[in-house]
């Protein structure tokens, strides 16, 4: 990506420097400013332009080279990590997210039992659905096991895998946060191929599953593109991967879900109206509590571009208009006999503007926090 702005770029063009070739076309565009700005922006080649200066062409091509290395991994080559090109997520985003994988020696005893509690892992949160990475395989190694990995769809690697990936040494936490971040800095900072490649920590046996877990999680704030475990714990590999799913969002693209009416315990004409936003997790713990309530509901999402509740008010994705027209849209007057709707406690002000677009219903205001949903409940059903 090119690092000058287009005027930056025009500097270097004739047109900048008042020489005879300044605006000749030959590179496609009417004007060397024309050129520079697309060039700017990546929309274009510099080799189209024959005049483009040495200095002009060097420093193209260092803007070019990507920071970290790509690596593919697994015997089909199902994992993608590295490519990363900034150091902190909300400089951009993070690109490939952190590998996580599990070794399975068949040298050790029990490895089977430990290989089915791996395959048969599996975790969701917010709507996505995760399982080990990657199995590490040592000992020896026969086609019945891979057979059957490949079967259960597990990528996996072997030692010989890792040859294009720098190895840290999980010794004292703070040496090594500091050696994977000062690797991060010299490849995303200064470009230096020397520190380009993708890098990984191994984890041997702990005992202490706290400390495990805390070193693990830093490195994966900065800067492992994959961890390696011996053991195999369901919780730690939970934890990680639900911090992981954090930090690998894109900041520029919300958690969303669909809106629409989502119903909850067996809905019937008794069901109650819950109101809400489309940002994943407000959907969520909303979703939950109303599950937990037991009692027929449902839950309008309005399209708010994945935006929390009061974020959405406050920049008009969550009008009075959008809700009425989210309601009338799941024709949902015809469905329950009690017309209530609770909006979440945030837009209390809202209610006599909601109030005045769907006058059939009646507006209850609810609980500022979703865990309060049910003693709110309680109050209003009692
Ligand atoms: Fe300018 Fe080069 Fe394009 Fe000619 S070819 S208009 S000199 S940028």
């Amino acid at each position: 990506m090119a690092e000058l702005s287009g005027l930056q770029v025009f500097k270097y063009l004739p047109a900048a420097k008042k020489l005879p070739e300044g605006n000749c076309k030959k590179c496609g565009f009417p004007t060397c400013m024309a050129f520079g700005l697309k060039l700017a922006k990546n929309q274009t080649e510099i080799e189209l332009c024959p005049y483009a200066p040495e200095e002009l062409k060097e420093i193209f091509t260092q803007s070019m080279k990507q920071p970290q290395k790509e690596v593919m991994l697994g015997h089909k080559n199902q994992i993608l990590i590295g490519g990363e090109n900034v150091l902190f997520r909300h400089d951009k985003t993070f690109i490939n997210k952190t590998a996580i994988a599990v070794v399975i020696d068949t040298a050790e005893k029990n490895w089977e039992a430990k290989l089915n509690r791996i395959t048969e892992f599996e975790i969701t949160r917010v709507n996505e659905t995760f399982k080990v990475d990657l199995i590490y395989l040592k000992g020896e190694i026969k086609p019945e096991l891979t057979d059957k990995l490949d079967n259960l769809g597990f990528a996996w690697i072997i030692e010989e895998n890792l040859k294009e990936l720098t190895k840290i040494e999980d010794g004292d936490v703070f040496e090594t946060i500091q050696t994977l971040t000062d690797i991060r800095k010299k490849a995303v900072l200064e470009k230096d191929e020397n520190y380009s490649s993708p890098v990984y920590v191994y984890f041997k046996h702990e005992e202490d599953l706290l400390k495990l877990s805390a070193k693990a999680s830093f490195y994966l704030c900065k800067y492992a593109n994959l961890l390696i475990f011996e053991d195999f714990n369901e919780a730690l590999i939970s934890t990680l991967m639900t911090l992981r799913q954090n930090i690998y969002t894109d900041p520029q693209k919300p958690l969303q879900v669909e809106s629409k009416v989502y119903e909850f315990n067996n809905v019937d004409e008794n069901a109650l109206i819950f109101l809400t936003t489309n940002f994943a997790l407000t959907y969520f713990a909303v979703a939950n509590e109303i599950e937990s309530i037991n009692k027929p509901a449902y839950l309008v999402v309005t399209p708010s571009d994945g935006m929390s509740v009061l974020t959405a008010w406050s920049a008009e994705k969550f009008t009075a208009q959008i809700v009425a027209r989210t309601v009338a849209k799941f024709e949902l007057a015809k469905k329950v006999k009690n017309k209530q709707i609770i909006i979440p406690g945030l837009l209390s002000h809202m209610k006599e503007e909601i109030e005045e677009v769907l006058p059939d219903f009646k507006i209850l205001v609810g609980p500022n926090e979703a865990y309060l949903l049910a003693d709110f409940v309680k109050q209003i059903t009692n």
